[in-house]
């Protein structure tokens, strides 16, 4: 049977293709049928094979969030070549980099960059370069108005590419992960079940769709459920808030939460309609999830994930599967595997800290031209290891407490970031924080913590210290405390430890 992940979606679809499938929130307000997206995505997925790429070809695109931006994506599975979506905010050097790894047969940009990012391109030796535009203008769809609307998708394996996702880049330089056709179809059909998708679900859609939330986890759930989407450009609270009344799921990554926190519109009867609110990408402050369950009503289901594997775990969706936890990510998804490991390579038991680990066929092929990196990230018995260090508690919930490069080793003592965040974070006056280490000449590594206070509060650097110092051993009371306006983040929204850690490693020099 043809695995391409286009077909499957395409068989989701529902019989009355003139439903509408996507309607613009914001902008001037467009409504795409189901059948627009069909025949689209086939025109583009026509132009695509007209251009005579090798097998395996990869085609690059950065441009800004458009419905159009997803045809594309749409068109690149069909046409059964590699789809590989690019952050906006990646400068001239950034894209250098991609595209010089990644070596794409088409790129695709906005056409204000046309100038550089062609430059980049063509250099790198790629055949073409076509501009696509949040209005709908562009070479791209010109281009694609001259060809067919109809296209059968093209055979694939369920262990072929469909694409290239580039990690966020939050531990150090970004890697390729490559993800089938089978690791993405498996993913979200589990999802499908697990988070009960209904094809009268409206998604509000207000993620970017470079990066697993947006393009796989978002997109293909609604997908896949035969549900409508309304798409956001950009993440505007005021704007999501006046769509919610007609909605029922929305995903968000935290900062997401906690802007609409900021909004009073964020009522129980704004929310009355929804059925389920997501968070992931990175962890969920206590706070934001019991201040939203007050505000909104909704328990916020938070989940995990990353690049390499898309989805590993969920709260449960159903009451009758256990209570939504804050601060937990739940249980492995059914079929991935999730163990936690001592640094020894002996299993962790309850409680007990160590490296997550997972296996499933959600598991991406390897990193992109780095086969080493490749080997070095599966343990011999072929479970990936994910980076992050956490814990399973008696109730099977999985806990995050960081990642294994954000570790703090001082006295030959292993701290953990998240346990003294979680602290500084409930103290009064506290918005959030970020607890790295910085090199000692004594103890190896001493623990530093920069926190953010809350609008309007006035914070004691002395006395956070001391609450610390009440709370916890001495070797995890930070040496050093800084309290600043915010963190450094990416375009994900998550903290950069290496940048802060950068910035801190002359303290003790
Ligand atoms: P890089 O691998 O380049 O350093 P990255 O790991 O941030 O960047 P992604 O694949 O986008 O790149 O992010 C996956 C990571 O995000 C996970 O490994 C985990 O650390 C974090 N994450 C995702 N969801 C959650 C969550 N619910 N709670 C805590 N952390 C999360
Ligand atoms: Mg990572």
């Amino acid at each position: 049977p043809d695995g391409n992940l286009y077909a499957a979606l395409r068989g989701a679809f529902p019989a009355d293709l003139d439903r509408p499938a996507i309607e613009t929130g914001d902008g001037p307000r467009l409504v795409y049928s189901w059948r627009d997206l069909e025949r689209a995505s086939a025109m583009i997925a026509n132009l695509l094979a007209s251009l005579d790429l090798p097998a395996g070809a990869r085609v690059a695109v950065q441009t800004e969030k458009s419905v159009e931006a997803l045809l594309l994506y749409l068109a690149v599975l069909r046409a059964g070549f590699v789809y590989l979506p690019l952050n906006t905010a990646y400068q001239a050097a950034e894209i250098e980099y991609f595209v010089g790894n990644a070596e794409p047969s088409v790129v695709v940009c906005s056409g204000k960059n046309f100038g550089w990012v062609s430059q980049i391109a063509f250099r790198a030796g790629t055949a073409h370069v076509f501009t696509l535009n949040e209005d709908r203008t562009g070479t791209l769809l010109d281009r694609a108005a001259h060809q067919p609307a109809e296209h059968v998708p093209v055979p694939r394996h369920a262990d072929d590419l469909a694409a290239i996702l580039y990690t966020s880049g939050t531990t150090g330089r970004s890697k390729g992960a490559m993800l089938t056709h089978g690791n993405l179809l498996s993913n979200a059909l589990t999802l499908k079940d697990a988070w009960g998708w209904r094809s009268d679900d409206v998604l509000i859609h207000a993620l970017p769709i470079f990066h697993v939330h947006g393009l796989f986890v978002a997109s293909h759930g609604a997908l896949l459920a035969g549900a409508r989407m309304v798409w956001f450009s950009r993440f505007d609270p005021k704007a999501v808030l006046a769509r919610l009344p007609e909605a029922t799921v929305f995903m968000g990554v935290p900062t997401l939460y906690v802007r609409l926190l900021g909004e009073p519109g964020l009522t129980r009867e704004a929310c009355a309609n929804m059925r389920l609110f997501i968070a992931g990408s990175a962890p969920l402050l206590i706070e934001t999830f019991r201040e939203f369950a007050e505000r909104s009503g909704h328990v916020i289901l938070e989940r995990y994930g990353m690049s390499e594997t898309i989805m590993l775990t969920s709260n449960p969706y159903h009451a009758a599967d256990g209570e939504r936890r804050g601060g937990t990510v739940g249980f492995p998804l059914p079929g991935v595997g999730l163990r936690v490991q001592a640094d020894d390579g002996s299993p962790c038991g309850t409680d007990e800290i160590g490296g997550i680990q997972v296996r499933g066929p959600n598991v991406f092929k390897g990193y992109w031209r780095m086969p080493e990196k490749t080997k070095e990230e599966f343990t011999a018995d072929g479970w990936f290891k994910t980076g992050d260090v956490g814990k399973i508690d008696a109730r099977g919930y999985v806990h995050i407490v960081g990642r294994s490069k954000d570790l703090v080793i001082s006295g030959g003592y292993n701290v953990y970031p998240a346990e003294i965040e979680g602290i500084l974070n409930e103290m009064d006056g506290v918005a959030e924080s970020a607890v790295v280490g910085a090199p000692h000449p004594d103890f190896g590594e001493a623990v530093v913590a920069i926190v953010v206070p809350r609008p309007g509060a006035d914070l004691d650097p002395a006395t956070l210290v001391a609450h610390l110092k009440a709370r916890i051993a001495n070797f995890k009371v930070p040496k050093q405390l800084f309290v600043r306006p915010d963190l450094p983040r990416n375009a994900m929204g998550k903290v950069q430890k290496n940048v802060l850690r950068d910035e801190v490693k002359g303290l003790f020099a």
